[in-house]
C-alpha cells in the first residue's frame, strides 16, 4: 500500500509530460497543416512538392498533395476553355463583322444614288445578296457546332446501303460541280456494303468535304469513293484542286482557319466546315485523315464500322 501511492504519483506524472508533449507536438503540426491549407488557399504554393507533413502524417499530405494537383489541373483546364471561349468570341465578332460591313456598304451606296445608276445597281444588289448568303452560312455552321460543343447532338446510329446513302449525296452536289465544269463522280461499291452510323450526320460531314472540294479546285474532278477490308469501310473524297500546304494539315479542323483568307470567303466559306466534319467523324469513334499535294489536290477519308 505504502509503495502504491509513489508509484501512482509517478505513473500520473509521466503520464502529464507525455500528453503535454503529445500535445505540443500534435500543435506543431496543426500549425503545418494550417500554413499549408493558408498556402493553398492563397495561391502561393507553385508545387505539391512543397507541401510537407513529415513521416508521421505521410497520408494526409499525400491527400492534400492528391487534391493540390487536381484543383491545379481544373483551374488550369477552366481557364484555357476560358481563353479559348474568348478567342472564339472575337473571331465570331470579327467574321459577323465582315458581311454585315459589306451589306451595309452595299446598302448605303445605293441609297446615296447608285440605285439609279443602271450600270452598277444590279450589280451591288447581287453583291449585297451574296454577302446575306454567307451570313446566313456563318451562323447556320455557328449552331451547330455550338449544338455539337454542348453536346447536344445526338445521334442516332443505324446499318445503311452505302450506295443507297452515297449516290444521292453526290447527285445532289452535280449542279454545283457543273457550273465550275468539273466532273463529279461517284464510283459505285460493292452492292449490300453496309456501314454502321448516323446517316443524317454522316450526310453533313460528306457535303462538307464534297463542296470543298469543288470550291477548291479548278480543273480536273471530284471523286468519292469506298475501299473496305474485314471489318471496316473507308469513305474518300478526293479532288485534283489547289491543294493544302504540308504545314497547315494539322491545323484545317480548327475552328475558323483556313489557309487562304480571302479565298475561303471568297467562295463562300465560313471556317467551320472541317471542324464540323471532325466533331461527327470523331462522334462515331472514328477520324478524319488528310493527304494532299500543292497543286495536285487533296483527298479526305474516314472509316467506318461493318
Ligand atoms: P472554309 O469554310 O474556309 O472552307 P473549312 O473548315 O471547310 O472552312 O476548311 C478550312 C480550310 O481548309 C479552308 O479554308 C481551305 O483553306 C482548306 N481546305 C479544306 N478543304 C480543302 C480542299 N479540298 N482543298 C484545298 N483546301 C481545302
Amino acid at each position: 500500500m505504502t509503495i502504491l501511492i509513489p508509484l501512482v504519483i509517478i505513473i500520473l506524472i509521466l503520464s502529464v509530460i507525455y500528453f503535454h508533449h503529445v500535445g505540443k507536438k500534435r500543435n506543431i503540426e496543426i500549425d503545418k497543416i494550417k500554413n499549408i491549407i493558408g498556402g493553398i488557399r492563397r495561391n502561393e504554393l507553385h508545387d505539391s512538392s512543397e507541401i510537407k507533413l513529415g513521416k508521421y502524417l505521410q497520408n494526409l499530405e499525400d491527400e492534400i498533395k492528391e487534391m493540390f494537383i487536381k484543383n491545379k489541373t481544373d483551374i488550369e483546364y477552366l481557364k484555357k476553355l476560358e481563353r479559348i471561349r474568348t478567342e472564339f468570341l472575337g473571331n465570331v465578332s470579327h467574321e459577323l463583322r465582315n458581311p454585315i460591313f459589306a451589306i451595309q456598304g452595299y446598302i448605303e451606296t445605293l441609297r446615296d444614288g447608285a440605285i439609279d445608276d443602271p450600270k452598277v445597281n444590279k450589280h451591288f444588289l447581287e453583291k449585297a445578296t451574296d454577302h446575306t448568303i454567307n451570313l446566313s452560312n456563318l451562323l447556320n455552321d455557328l449552331i451547330d457546332i455550338s449544338m455539337i460543343e454542348s453536346g447536344e447532338m445526338r445521334l442516332s446510329y443505324r446499318y445503311f446501303e452505302v450506295n443507297d446513302f452515297l449516290q444521292p449525296i453526290v447527285n445532289q452536289l452535280k449542279s454545283l460541280a457543273d457550273e465550275k465544269h468539273l466532273e463529279l463522280t461517284y464510283h459505285t461499291c460493292r452492292p449490300n456494303l453496309k456501314l454502321f452510323g448516323d446517316k443524317n450526320k454522316l450526310k453533313q460531314a460528306l457535303d462538307n468535304l464534297i463542296t470543298n472540294a469543288i470550291k477548291y479546285t479548278e480543273t480536273g474532278k471530284v471523286e468519292v469513293l469506298v475501299e473496305e477490308d474485314k471489318k471496316f469501310g473507308k469513305i474518300i473524297v478526293r479532288d485534283t484542286g489547289i491543294g493544302i500546304p504540308e504545314e497547315y494539315l494539322s491545323r484545317i479542323f480548327e475552328r475558323f482557319y483556313r489557309v487562304d483568307k480571302a479565298r475561303s470567303r471568297e467562295v463562300g466559306g465560313t471556317g467551320l466546315g472541317l471542324a464540323i466534319v471532325k466533331h461527327i467523324i470523331e462522334a462515331h469513334g472514328s477520324k478524319i485523315s488528310v493527304k494532299s499535294r500543292v497543286g495536285e489536290g487533296s483527298e479526305f477519308s474516314f472509316t467506318l464500322k461493318k
